[in-house]
């Protein structure tokens, strides 16, 4: 599976061009598919200078492109979603460097639900919101009662 992304890149032309198609690669290689924000934030800080249009295919599988429709409807629902009331899921901070695949990004704390998948609290706590399932294994998703109970100190 392609997907093709244009960019404003650098000059020289050439030495941009593979600069970004190999971050692109090394990307990917990882199993991370960078998002459009990302790579140009990614340029932005590497090339000061960026006359160049240019276009960029990089080879993905169809489960990276699955995890890119899951950050789409992220975004298309996100209105929906924050319509309904605030919840907390269930989970249990990690430090593993694990993509969170409702944003794609391997940074930062997350939570590992009890069904042993791992996301960032915020967007977990978001997704869980519109729908109260894992969107990895589609368990149902523990919410954290309201009244502040703290009685599971497995809890964040
Ligand atoms: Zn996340
Ligand atoms: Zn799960």
């Amino acid at each position: 599976m392609w997907i093709f992304r244009t960019h404003d890149i650098g000059t020289p032309y050439t030495a941009s061009y593979r600069k970004v198609r190999n971050r692109y690669i090394s990307e990917v290689k990882h199993g991370v598919l960078p998002t459009r924000q990302e790579m140009e934030e990614w340029i932005a800080r590497k090339m000061d200078e960026r006359p160049h249009n240019a276009t960029f295919s990089v080879e993905v599988t169809p489960e990276l492109v699955e995890a890119m429709t899951v950050q789409d409807s992220m975004e298309a629902y996100y209105e929906e979603m924050t319509k309904g009331e605030e919840v907390h899921c269930v989970g249990t901070r990690t430090r593993k460097r694990i993509r969170c695949v409702i944003c794609m990004n391997s940074k930062f704390t997350k939570i590992k639900l009890p069904c042993g998948h791992i996301y960032h609290r915020k967007c977990i706590d978001e997704w869980a919101r519109w729908k109260p399932k894992c969107p990895v294994c589609d368990a149902t998703l523990q919410l954290v009662p309201d009244r502040g109970d703290t009685s599971s100190s497995s809890t964040v």
